[in-house]
């Protein structure tokens, strides 16, 4: 495990990596000022590829890389994330709240069971038919949610 203290900048990798003045820059065009703990947070969440991510893993991750950072100020930088349309919250029947950096309209697979959320390929799934929202509101998204379960492989 790479200490960040004694390495001076994570490396970037030549997949999607994005080096913490990416990282500053989206904070700041969100109208986040780029503290410490957020743009370490972001660089956690938004320096790789597209990732599903609960407060939970993402503190062990943080306490891993020797962040030192609260589990309070992880759940709350989460949510000013959210908020600031830089993470989408998915909705599902658990008790853990999951942000997924892929902000774009999609749908997910998730594991019952094992709280794992997949992404849906695009096009994957068509909305033939949208309902009608009721009287005084609007379509503000849609989220469908596919539950999987483990099956025996022949
Ligand atoms: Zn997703």
């Amino acid at each position: 495990m790479r200490d960040i203290r004694s390495s001076s900048l994570p490396t970037q990798t030549s997949l999607s990596g994005c080096p913490l003045s990416e990282v500053r820059d989206k904070l700041r065009s969100a109208g986040l000022r780029p503290t410490r703990q957020r743009v370490l947070l972001g660089w956690m969440l938004f320096g790789r590829a597209h990732r599903h991510v609960c407060a939970e893993d993402l503190f062990e991750e943080a306490t891993k890389a020797r962040a030192g950072l609260s589990q309070a100020t992880v759940y709350n930088t989460l949510r000013q994330f959210t908020d600031a349309g830089l993470l989408r919250q998915v909705h599902m029947a658990a008790d853990r709240a999951y942000f997924d950096t892929n902000v774009q309209e999609h749908h997910h697979f998730v594991v019952e069971g094992e709280g794992r959320i997949i992404d849906v390929p695009e096009m994957a799934l068509a909305l033939t038919e949208m309902p009608t929202a009721p009287a005084g509101f609007a379509i503000a998204g849609i989220d469908v949610i596919v539950r999987l379960r483990r099956v025996d492989e022949a």
